[in-house]
């Protein structure tokens, strides 16, 4: 049986979840299948930017910074994400960008573990995970690094009693494929090592649970899923357990016992304040404070059973299609094993997607053929997929990749 655009606004009639698409500003004529890569903007995000910039910084000043708790912003946002990756309150702080976090995490792991010289990755991973784990090795000697996919295909042969730190994804920022955190967390400490999820791909759209599984770091960005804005600050998370003794490289002043009392000594403060570094950006903190209030009020499992719903049926559609007969889904079938993406790969994927923009449905593409959708179950409704997928089928058809305008490549893709 095929599936018809009205079986797909059936879908829509009986979605729960509906009525959330109305707190986006969402341009007339685009379907956004990128929310994986900078999510959509919340109406709200507009007023609460506006009155920070007009009433807290104009009128406030310098005394916003109180008035206005800027100051505490990092702390109280870490703990509304915490809620998202199940981490207890004081275990998770907004600050900085995703590789910085990353670099401060890897660097505090390795020191917890300074006999051990060897830290685990993933050749797949998100190259920035890589390269900033590049440069952290340069601050032990001797430092190596496995990576699945180049050393062996098989987590349980990389990790042993050599292994510091291992550091990996949850979700494939290219497949959408998801792993199982906690039972590599188990394997991870049985064999004495630390482990670093990060969460790019996955908070706000696929529930966790951090603390359950005894993770001990965790990063990730707040303007992918959680909506937050071009560019908005990161997130990082530190397990309580290893507060006191967790130490991160950038000793800053925002991270000091005392930071206004300005004495010439690093004394690093209690708990999770201590990975902060210099001060943040009280506009782009303000852009993440509006995007969480609708992440405090929705079920992230209802959130999680219409992004399961929206892949499988836009597989279907593109599957049922007797024009997209060349695509290969890259991403898993089974829901549990999958992010919020539908992967799909076509050696001349980057000229589809490119037409497809063209035509206002916006996904994006990565090395190598990749075509790939993230679907933000928020704001997607299912005939924006029957939708995409026809404009996509209309590709096909049109051969866009014999047109030259349609393969010369953009700066960001
Ligand atoms: C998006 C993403 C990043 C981005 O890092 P920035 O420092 O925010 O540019 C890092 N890691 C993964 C897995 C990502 O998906």
């Amino acid at each position: 049986m095929m599936l018809t655009r009205d079986d797909c606004a059936a879908l829509d009639s009986q979605d729960a979840l509906a009525a959330c698409r109305d707190e986006f500003q969402l341009p007339d004529g685009v379907i956004y299948l990128d929310g994986n890569s900078l999510g959509a903007l919340p109406k709200r995000s507009v007023d609460v930017l506006s009155r920070t910039v007009e009433d807290e910084w104009g009128n406030g000043l310098i005394r916003s910074w109180g008035a206005a708790d800027w100051f505490t912003l990092p702390e109280r946002l870490g703990d509304r994400v915490g809620r998202l990756i199940g981490a207890a309150p004081g275990q998770t702080i907004v600050c900085d960008g995703t590789s910085i976090n990353i670099y401060k995490a890897l660097r505090a792991a390795m020191a917890l573990r300074p006999d051990r010289k060897v830290i685990v990755s993933e050749k797949g991973s998100f190259p920035t995970d890589l390269y900033v784990c590049e440069g952290a090795m340069t601050s032990q000697e001797g430092a190596s690094r496995r990576l699945l996919g180049v050393d062996s295909d098989s987590l349980e042969d990389l990790i042993d009693e050599q292994v510091s730190v291992v550091l990996l994804s949850n979700v494939d920022y290219r497949t959408g494929k998801l792993l199982d955190m906690e039972k590599i967390t188990k394997l991870a400490h049985d064999a004495g090592a630390l482990i670093i999820w990060d969460l790019c791909h996955s908070a706000g759209v696929v529930p966790m649970e951090l603390d359950a599984i005894k993770a001990d770091f965790a990063v990730g960005c707040t303007y992918k899923y959680l909506n937050g804005g071009p560019g908005s600050p990161a997130y990082i998370y530190v397990a309580e357990r290893h507060h006191d003794a967790a130490h991160q490289p950038l000793s800053g002043w925002w991270g000091h016992a005392d930071p206004f009392a300005f004495n010439h000594e690093f004394v690093p403060t209690k708990g999770i304040k201590r990975f902060l570094v210099g001060t943040q950006s009280a506009l782009a903190l303000r852009g993440v404070d509006a995007a969480l209030e609708f992440f405090d009020r929705v079920d992230l499992r209802a959130i999680r059973g219409k992004s399961q719903s929206l892949c499988d049926t836009f597989i279907e559609l593109v599957e049922q299609h007797p024009v997209l007969r060349g695509l290969e889904v890259v991403s898993p079938r089974d829901p549990d094993e999958r992010g919020s993406q539908v992967s799909l790969y076509f050696e001349n994927g980057y000229p589809v997607v490119k037409a497809m923009i063209e035509q206002g449905v916006i996904g994006d593409f990565r090395e190598p053929g990749i075509m790939r959708f993230g679907l933000a179950p928020y704001y997607l409704r299912y005939v924006d997929l029957f939708d995409a997928v026809e404009v996509m089928a209309d590709c096909f058809e049109r051969k866009v990749w014999t047109e030259k305008k349609y393969s010369e490549r953009e700066t960001v893709t």
